[in-house]
């Protein structure tokens, strides 16, 4: 089995050992291998930019929508940003229902 040093008294313990024989100092080895605890988070990220873009811009248009009335006729640029929107946001949801099941 390896051994590596203690890091108090510098000699070769087993890295097995909970403690030094020599010292008793408590033995910290094998450094962690657990993989990163983030990979969902990371994986999901573009999905959660889209949904937030997605809602962006949906509130964009509606505002545009909204803000010029239909006076003079249907605004197309706020139904063009909130269609958009609607788009990304069911698209992101889509794709993360996909993705993560
Ligand atoms: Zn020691």
């Amino acid at each position: 089995m390896p051994l590596i040093k203690c890091a108090d008294c510098k000699r070769e313990i087993s890295d097995r050992a909970p403690t030094c024989p020599h010292c008793g100092a408590p033995a910290r080895s094998a450094p962690a291998q657990r993989p990163a605890p983030q990979t969902i988070e990371q994986t999901a990220k573009p999905y959660k930019v889209a949904l937030i873009i997605g809602v962006l811009v949906l509130a964009l248009g509606i505002a545009i929508l909204f803000g010029q009335g239909f006076d003079h006729g249907v605004p197309f640029v706020g139904v063009i940003l909130a269609a958009a929107g609607i788009l990304l946001t069911l698209g992101s949801k889509f794709m993360a229902w996909f993705e993560h099941g």
